[in-house]
């Protein structure tokens, strides 16, 4: 090889992910030979996120778009690369990526894809990245891909991907061992943004505050929801960074419950600041809540 071809700085991958967990699973397996941005922030509503100008040149300039899929971007992603008008990143195109791929989803339902009443999960619950064993599946697909747009750095997108698993395993290990005193706790949540985090960690979810993913309740939704938490002994409100504390708090007061505010993507805490650090700053707020309980 000529030393002009050698690998350099510029030549690194452009990588644009839709929400910052992406872009940290991405961090991990492409290192140093790719440069990483993501569209939204760790504290906003991933189906609602806010576009900005600067937006479209980010992807204007990309040779990867990394989204989650299963409608998780659909009400703001499209209109974005449309205006970018970048081939390298349009559906169907090397360089378009989704995270859904090998992930079994949860909450598919049956009968196809129905969005009556607005719900934002028609085509099954996308917050699969909170559970550690799809991070491993989401590394996966992004090691593969950006070996095959970047071929020689393939060997080292495998190395690291192998570190990342590594890795992930043994936390992945010692955050279930932390868990196994509270399998089976009993939690409402806000959103349905905690299915796959409770399954992993053997939580169990009654309940949310919206009636569907993406409706706000009404009063008469919140009553019988407290009627039947009373009922169900519920002990932790989880809630997203993104939400208003003043509905978990009426709720969590009227049946002696605490609020614990999970960040859902990276960022969504100051601590949590990549993959890794998401799952222990969130672990760490469920476990002291329930201790405080004790
Ligand atoms: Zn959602």
């Amino acid at each position: 090889m000529s030393p002009l071809l050698l690998p350099s700085a510029y030549a690194a991958l452009n990588v644009v992910t839709t929400t910052p967990e992406f872009a940290a699973i991405a961090r991990e397996v492409g290192g140093d030979f790719i440069k990483v941005v993501s569209l939204a922030r760790g504290t906003e509503d991933p189906h609602f996120v806010d576009p900005k100008p600067s937006f479209i040149r980010l992807l204007n300039q990309a040779d990867v778009l990394v989204e989650g899929g299963a409608e998780l971007e659909v009400g703001w992603l499209p209109p974005l690369v449309e205006n970018a008008r970048n081939k390298r990143i349009l559906a169907g195109a090397p360089g378009r990526i989704e995270m859904t791929r090998g992930i079994r989803l949860l909450e598919v339902s049956a009968g196809g894809i129905d969005r009556s009443q607005g719900d934002v999960h028609a085509a099954g619950n996308p917050h699969f990245a909170l559970d550690p064993a799809n991070g491993k599946i989401m590394a996966a697909t992004l090691a593969e891909a950006f070996g095959r747009l970047d071929p020689g750095h393939a060997v080292k997108f495998t190395e690291q991907l192998a570190r990342f698993n590594e890795r992930l395993d043994r936390k992945l290990a010692a955050w279930t061992a932390l868990m196994e005193p509270w399998r089976g706790t009993k939690v409402l949540t806000y959103h349905k943004s905690y299915e796959y985090f409770a399954a992993r960690f053997g939580l169990e979810i009654v309940g949310q505050i919206e009636p569907k993913p993406g409706i706000e309740p009404s009063p008469t939704h919140i009553g019988s929801l407290i009627t039947m938490l009373k009922a169900q002994g519920v002990k932790l409100v989880l809630m997203e960074p993104n939400r208003s504390r003043k509905t978990p708090e009426f709720v969590a007061n009227a049946i002696g419950a605490r609020v614990v505010v999970l960040p859902i993507l990276v960022g969504g805490a100051e601590k949590a600041t990549d993959y890794f650090t998401l799952f222990e700053f969130n672990l760490g707020e469920v476990v002291a809540a329930l201790k405080g309980l004790r």
